[in-house]
C-alpha cells in the first residue's frame, strides 16, 4: 500500500490524482500531518508526501531503521514539478516509485541513488540476498576500479563491470555457508531447493528444525534457498505451510505421479503406501534437475517418538536467460520501456551490427556485444542460445518485433527447455509505416516478404495470389533489392488482377529514422524502381481509399454500404 499524505490544497488536488489513478495501491491519511506521516510509515510500504522535503525529513528521522525493510519514501513539491525519492531508493522502490509518480503528475524525477544515475546495477536489485561489504564494492564498481568476481555458480547476472581477478575488492557467488570477507560481497543466488515430507500433523518447529540443520549441516546458506518442494496431497499440511512462510520461500508442490517418475537414492514403501510416491521429499527436490546435496533424513525428537519429517537438499542448476528484444523501427521513442530494461538487464548482447548501433549507448558498461553482418542469423541464433545455456543473461535483438521475419524463431528452433526466455515485442516496420500513411491496416491485413532467398517463388506467388483474391491489404517486406528486381513488379501485377488501378499504395523508406520518407501513389502509378530494402509497400484493398492525402481502409464493408447508400439517398 501506498500511503498519501499532504499538507495545503494544492498538495490535495494532487494528491486527489494520485489516488484516483490507484484506487487499490493508494490509502489516503488525513489529520495532522506528523501523525498521519507516523501512522503511514508503520502501515505501508511506500509513501509519497505532498510535502517539502525538508519538513519530511524531520518527520521521518526518528522513524528510519533498515534500509531493507524501512518504507520508500517520495515527495512531491507544492508546485508539482519534483518527484524526489528520498530514502528507499533501491529496497524501498522509491526510485521506481518516483518515476511512477513523475509519469502521472508530469513532473521531474529526481533519483540521486548513484547506480541508477550512471548506469551500474545496484548490488541489492539484482533479486537476491547480498551480505558484506555493499557500499564499498559498489563505491569501487562505479569508479571503474577492478573488482574480482568468483563465481562458484554459473548464475545469469546482468554485467557488473568486474575484472576477471586482482583489486582489492571482490564479489563472490556463493551458495556457500562462507562469511564474507572484508571488502567483499558475497552474493546469493536462489539455488537451493529444499524436498520435504511430512506426515499428518507435524509440527511447524519440526519441518523447520529439519530443513535448517540439513541445510546448515551441508555448509550451505539459508539466504540461497529458493523454495520448499513437496507432494500435491501436502499442499496444506500446516507444519510445511508455516514452515515456507517463516523461510519466505514459494512452497511448491508436484503430483504422486510425477514425482514417482524421479529416480532419488532412497525409495521407500511408507510415502508409496501413504501417497503414492516412493519419495517425496529427494523426489520433489529433485524434480528440476540438479545435483542432490543432502540426501533423505529424518527430523530428530527429542522425546524418541517416530520423525514426523524428512527433507532432502538439491543445488538446481542455473538456468540462463534469453530475451528476445524488438527493438522498434528506429526512433528510440518508439524503443518500449520494457525492450530498454531488458537490455540492461543482459550481460550478453547478440544481434546485426547495424541494429547494435542503434542501442549501444543503452547499454550498461561491460555488456558483452556479440555482434555479426548480415546474413549470418543462423550463427546469431546459435550464439545466443549457447551463451544463455552457459547460464548467462543474453539479450538477442532485432528491429521492429524480433519474432517478424527476424531471430525470435531461429533461436527458438534452437533452444531446448533448459534455458527461461523472455519475449519483448516491438512495433513492426508495418505497423510504423501504417502510423505515417494514415489508416491503412483499418481492415484485414497480411505481410508478405519478397524475399525469395529463403522461400521458393512460387510459394511466395500463391500467397500474393490468395490475398490478391480474398482482398486482403497487403505489407510487402523486403520488397526489392539490388539483385532482386523483378519480384515487386510481378507481385503488384497479381494484386493489379483483381484491384483497379486507382487502388492507393503507401510506399515508406527508413520509417520513424532520421531520413524517413513516404509517399501515397496507385498501383498504376507506382514505380518499383523507388523502392528499395529499406522501403516497406502498403498495398491497400478495394474498399481503401486516399482521403485528404491520407490511405484510408474502411474498418467494415457494411459500414461502408450504408454510408454510399445515404449518400445516394442525399
Ligand atoms: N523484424 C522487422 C522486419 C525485418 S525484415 C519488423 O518487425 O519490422 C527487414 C525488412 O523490414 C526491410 O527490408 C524492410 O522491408 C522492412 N523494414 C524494417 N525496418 C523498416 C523501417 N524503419 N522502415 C521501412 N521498412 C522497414
Amino acid at each position: 500500500m501506498i500511503g498519501l499524505i499532504s499538507a495545503t490544497a494544492a498538495g490535495a488536488t494532487a494528491r486527489d490524482r494520485l489516488a484516483a489513478a490507484w484506487p487499490d495501491r493508494t490509502r489516503v491519511y488525513d489529520g495532522p500531518v506528523g501523525d498521519a506521516v507516523r501512522a503511514a510509515f508503520a502501515e505501508c510500504e511506500q509513501l509519497v508526501c505532498f510535502l517539502a522535503t525538508g519538513a519530511v525529513v524531520r518527520l521521518i528521522a526518528p522513524l528510519l531503521g533498515d534500509k531493507r525493510t524501512d518504507p520508500g519514501v517520495v515527495c512531491v513539491d507544492e508546485g508539482g514539478r519534483f518527484a524526489v525519492s528520498l530514502v528507499g531508493g533501491h529496497g524501498g522502490g522509491a526510485n521506481e516509485l518516483a518515476v511512477e509518480v513523475g509519469e502521472l503528475l508530469a513532473a521531474q524525477p529526481v533519483v540521486t541513488t548513484a547506480t541508477d544515475a550512471v548506469g551500474v546495477p545496484g548490488l541489492d536489485t539484482l533479486g537476491f540476498p547480498v551480505e558484506g561489504d555493499v557500499a564499498g564494492v559498489s563505491r569501487t564498481l562505479l569508479d571503474g576500479e577492478p573488482v574480482a568476481l568468483e563465481a562458484e555458480l554459473a548464475w545469469p547476472l546482468p554485467p557488473l563491470r568486474v575484472s576477471g581477478t586482482g583489486g582489492s575488492y571482490a564479489i563472490r557467488v556463493t551458495d556457500r555457508a562462507v562469511e564474507p570477507a572484508e571488502r567483499e560481497v558475497v552474493l546469493r543466488p536462489p539455488s537451493l531447493v529444499v524436498g520435504v515430507g511430512a506426515s499428518k500433523g507435524a509440527p511447524v518447529d519440526e519441518v523447520l528444525g529439519l530443513v535448517e540443520s540439513a541445510v546448515r549441516d551441508a555448509g550451505l546458506s539459508l539466504a540461497s534457498l529458493a523454495e520448499l518442494a513437496t507432494v500435491d496431497a501436502k499442499s496444506d499440511e500446516p507444519g510445511i505451510v508455516e514452515a515456507a512462510r517463516r523461510l519466505g520461500v514459494p512452497l511448491v508442490t508436484y503430483s504422486a505421479e510425477e514425482l514417482a517418475a524421479v529416480e532419488v537414492p532412497n525409495p521407500s514403501e511408507a510415502p508409496l503406501s501413504a501417497v503414492g510416491t516412493p519419495s517425496v521429499a529427494e523426489a520433489a527436490a529433485l524434480v528440476g534437475g540438479g545435483e542432490l546435496l543432502v540426501p533423505k533424513r529424518k527430523s530428530e525428537r527429542a522425546d524418541g517418538r517416530p520423525a514426523m519429517a524428512t527433507c532432502a537438499v538439491v543445488r538446481r542448476l542455473a538456468r540462463g536467460r534469453l530475451a528476445v528484444v524488438g527493438l522498434g523501427p528506429g526512433a528510440r521513442d518508439l524503443l518500449t520501456p520494457r525492450a530498454k530494461a531488458e537490455l540492461r538487464r543482459a550481460a550478453v548482447l547478440v544481434g546485426l551490427d547495424q541494429y547494435v548501433d542503434q542501442i549501444r549507448d543503452l547499454l550498461r558498461p561491460g555488456t558483452l556485444v556479440l555482434e555479426s553482418g548480415l546474413g549470418a542469423e543462423e550463427e546469431r541464433a546459435r550464439t545466443a542460445v549457447a551463451e544463455a545455456r552457459k547460464g548467462q543473461a543474453v539479450a538477442l535483438i532485432g528491429s521492429g518485433d524480433a519474432g517478424v521475419y527476424a531471430m525470435a524463431s531461429p533461436a527458438l528452433a534452437e533452444a531446448s527447455d533448459d534455458i527461461d526466455v523472455v519475449g519483448v515485442p516491438g512495433v513492426t516496420a508495418a505497423l510504423a509505416a501504417a502510423a505515417i500513411l494514415g489508416a491503412p491496416l483499418g481492415h484485414d491485413h497480411v505481410s508478405i516478404s519478397l524475399s525469395d532467398l529463403h522461400t521458393p517463388w512460387e510459394i511466395i506467388e500463391r500467397r500474393v495470389r490468395a490475398a490478391a483474391e480474398a482482398d486482403i491489404v497487403v505489407t510487402f517486406y523486403n520488397p526489392r533489392s539490388r539483385g532482386r528486381d523483378w519480384q515487386l513488379p510481378k507481385a503488384l501485377a497479381i494484386l493489379a488482377e483483381h484491384r483497379e488501378p486507382a487502388t492507393p499504395v503507401g510506399v515508406v523508406r527508413n520509417a520513424s529514422r532520421p531520413d524517413e520518407s513516404s509517399r501515397l501513389t496507385t498501383l498504376a502509378a507506382l514505380d518499383p524502381a523507388t523502392v528499395d530494402m529499406m522501403t516497406v509497400v502498403t498495398v491497400g484493398n478495394t474498399a481503401t481509399r486516399d482521403i485528404a492525402g491520407r490511405m484510408v481502409t474502411p474498418r467494415g464493408y457494411r459500414w461502408q454500404a450504408a454510408r454510399a447508400a445515404q449518400e445516394v439517398a442525399e
